[in-house]
């Protein structure tokens, strides 16, 4: 299997590139160059398989044995998803009237990121000590991804990571997961300012290519083909269990920011999987304005109770619209540079093929999410944190209207209620305790502070170098 731009400009990329690069070398985004397909009984045999066993076959599809032999894969994949706190990994809870929810989130960092993070770290672990390079990851974070990212490379020899948080934004539990950890290799930042201000000192660093280059900075972001992979796997894994027989359709609903989560699961529609989408968002997503017009209506971010949700413009829609054109690049070229110059225009071949599989639902509001809490927790004694219950939201308004009858439905639940306490009190339901939670309020902390009116890129700048320094010393 190899790699190719959603942009034409590039094509025969290995895996092992795609992982160690993020961003094609024309600005595009990695996707394969074929997508292989399961047949039906081949995936009815596939309902017996533990989580590992599953992800080693859907991986084994896409990571060649050039890239990593078999033993090794299934090496990696087992100690990645050993850090899981329960055995089956992914967990589906059957609640009252129908409502499935698939807990993606006992992961260590607590979010369904840790799925797909934990590999990742194992993969870049894997490639720089076979050529004893090192590698500084470079991450701005709203909240999840950062941790996610620390706990998936914390100790390892050959990863530096760059944690840049915007302080008082995230939660403190998000925020004292990152700040917790005491490994060499994790640097923490707090900028006083919102992530999109974090953002353009991420871009600074990122267009500066030579840059790049010589200090070996990557970013573990979703704009990495590594993570969709093994994102396929619980789209599968969540349907197989719900659906064995493998005779029917299911609607998976998806609370979606970024998009890297349904892009993943568009694929495995693509390979066959008999599943569709709603992608649960609230309002400042434009991609319900974009399904129905076509076109992208830009504004600011107003913070919400489901806070890593609270993006824009989901760069994954790039690889959607070059799927959903049958791999038509040019188009997609055209329709990125009008990405830039903010009047996108959207042809109604690529929307039509968007919407027979995806449908989109913007929850009101934070009222709403508070009142889908409660009522989860009132008629299951389930607790859902804020994201998952954006998803909730759209079940409880098709139930509500008698239009979930029969159909098999199952809400993605991208974080545990544990990590949103405030959220969960604002609701007015009793707050989960957990000693692991708690624990982070008496640990000491490491980070450095970024204040307004300070030069953010070269400050970080004086890091890497000074991490790529070290390694010289070293050697
Ligand atoms: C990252 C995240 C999302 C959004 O996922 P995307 O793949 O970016 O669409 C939703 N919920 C939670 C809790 C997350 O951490």
């Amino acid at each position: 299997m190899k790699y190719h731009s959603t942009r034409g400009g590039v094509t025969g990329v290995s895996f092992k590139d795609v992982v160690l690069s993020g961003y094609a070398s024309d600005r595009g985004m990695f996707l394969p160059e074929t997508f292989p397909r399961v047949p039906v009984d081949t995936l009815k045999t596939w309902a017996d398989l533990s989580y590992v066993e599953l992800a080693y076959e859907i991986c084994s599809l896409y990571i060649s044995d050039q890239d990593i032999p078999s033993s090794d894969l299934k090496g990696i994949l087992e100690k990645s998803f050993s850090t899981f706190s329960i055995p089956e990994v992914v967990h589906i809870a059957e609640l009252s009237e129908g409502l499935n929810i698939s807990e993606l989130y006992h992961g260590r960092s607590l979010a369904f990121k840790d799925l797909a993070m934990s590999c990742m770290g194992n993969f870049y672990n894997y490639f720089l000590s076979q050529s004893r390079q090192h590698m500084t990851l470079l991450v701005c974070t709203s909240g999840d991804t950062g941790s996610s990212a620390i706990e998936a490379v914390r100790g390892f020899e050959f990863v530096d990571i760059i944690v840049i948080l915007p302080r008082g934004r995230c939660t403190e539990i998000q925020e004292r997961q990152m700040t917790t950890v005491l490994d060499k290799n994790v640097h923490v930042y707090r900028a006083d300012g919102t992530s999109d201000d974090i953002d353009v000192t991420v871009r600074e660093l990122f267009d500066d290519t030579a840059y790049v280059k010589k200090h070996h900075l990557a970013s573990p972001s979703s704009l990495n083909f590594g993570r969709i992979v093994i994102q396929i796997v619980h789209f599968f894994f969540t349907y197989l269990k719900l659906c064995p027989n493998v005779h029917e359709e299911v609607e998976v609903i998806i609370p979606t920011g970024a998009g890297g989560n349904v892009t993943a699961g568009l694929i495995a529609r693509t390979m066959g999987l008999p599943v569709r989408f709603v992608c649960a968002v609230n309002h400042n997503n434009v991609m319900s304005h974009m399904m129905e017009t076509g076109k992208c209506q830009f504004g600011s971010i107003q913070v919400t109770l489901s806070p890593a949700m609270d993006i824009q413009f989901g760069y994954n829609l790039e690889r959607i619209w070059h799927m959903c054109s049958n791999g038509d690049s040019a188009t997609v070229k055209e329709i990125m540079s009008q990405v830039d110059q903010n009047e996108v225009n959207i042809p109604p071949s690529i929307l039509n093929a968007m919407k027979s599989a995806i449908e989109v639902y913007v929850v009101s509001g934070d009222e709403e999410i508070k009142a889908t809490i409660r009522r989860c927790w009132t008629e299951n004694e389930y607790n859902i944190c804020p994201h998952t219950a954006v998803g909730v939201s759209y079940w409880y308004s098709q139930h509500d209207r008698g239009l979930t009858n029969g159909v098999p439905s199952v809400v993605l639940a991208t974080a545990s209620p544990l990590k949103f306490p405030e959220a969960i009190k604002a609701s007015g339901v009793p707050v989960p305790a957990s000693d692991n939670i708690q624990s982070l309020f008496s640990k000491p902390t490491h980070y450095v502070d970024l204040e307004l009116g300070q030069n953010w890129t070269e400050i970080i700048k004086a890091k890497i170098e000074n991490i790529t320094a070290s390694l010289k010393q070293a050697v």
